[in-house]
């Protein structure tokens, strides 16, 4: 009888905080705080870890990763991870200024470097990355023989990239291990291919509210829409170039909603969308020989 009564007082102390638990949505959104405050204050993970990993999109990584970062000399960042440098101070891509040329044949190739400090599996996440948009669009990632212009493809400090082609050797930086997942790599060659982050589009305020309120006050400007081309095509919440709902949370609570129906996912990791895919066909009129 005494050891029904201890099994009872046990199962009573575990069933009631259960109980106290709120439902699943808001359960959600007031992980979703904790989560993303500790992410971008540097602090260490706690036992949700691994199910936080679970949801973290491209973004989210990258911002983590990117948390602590310094602009090498001469170099500044927007919106989290797009780099542009003092003298070359353009940070959009006007028309087709940016963009790399399309061969004769109706493939745009953009040749690359690798550097040596990464290992075989690291190479293999970058390539995958490559494979993830090239085998649905005209572009081909292809080591640099001699062509001028290039991507040098580097484990510096944070994940980041130029926008569009700048001319000659241009840095992207994938550093081992923070940006080793395929969907980072492939959100960063979508941004030296010209492409600006989603939720940046001219348009946005169409489809997500800005909760301006709830954003660091230093980091406001990320979220500064830009001159987009938006190439006719919807706007995509699980593009892989999607800020997560957190981002650059001040309090943790959400600094992206989507509209009209808040509970659509925004942002994913696992790569190009149909839609980025599309998007970048038609920025590059691949299907269309010149
Ligand atoms: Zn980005």
């Amino acid at each position: 009888m005494a050891s029904m009564t201890v099994l009872l007082g046990i199962l009573l102390g575990v069933l009631i905080p259960v109980d106290m638990l709120p439902v699943q949505n808001s359960t959600g959104v007031h992980e979703g705080k904790l989560r993303l405050k500790r992410k971008y204050s540097g602090e260490i993970y706690e036992e949700d870890e691994i199910t936080d990993r679970d949801q973290m999109t491209a973004m989210d990584q990258i911002l983590e990763v990117n948390s602590r970062l310094r602009a090498p000399r001469g170099l500044s960042f927007r919106e989290g991870d797009i780099a542009y440098s003092y003298v070359r101070s353009a940070i959009n891509c006007p028309g087709s200024a940016c963009l790399w040329p399309k061969s004769i044949d109706g493939f745009v190739y953009v040749p690359y470097i690798v550097s040596p400090l990464y290992d075989d599996m690291d190479r293999i996440t970058i390539e995958t990355g490559m494979q993830e948009i090239s085998s649905g669009t005209c572009i081909k990632f292809v080591p640099r023989t001699h062509e001028a212009s290039f991507l040098d493809i580097q484990p510096r400090y944070g994940c980041w990239s130029f926008l569009g082609q700048t001319g000659g050797s241009q840095t992207l930086s994938l550093q081992t291990p923070g940006c080793m997942w395929s969907g980072i790599a492939a959100h960063e060659f979508m941004h030296a291919l010209g492409f600006v982050h989603e939720q940046s589009r001219s348009d946005r305020d169409h489809y997500v509210t800005i909760v301006w309120k709830n954003i660091m006050p230093a980091q406001m400007h990320n979220f500064r829409k830009q001159e987009t081309n938006n190439l006719n095509s919807p706007y995509d919440y699980s593009s892989v170039m999607h800020y997560g709902r957190y981002a650059f949370s001040e309090d943790g609570g959400p600094t992206i909603i989507p509209k009209p129906d808040p509970y659509i996912p925004i942002g994913q990791r696992d790569g190009p969308s149909a839609l980025d895919l599309h998007k970048i066909n038609v920025l590059y009129n691949c299907g269309v020989n010149e």
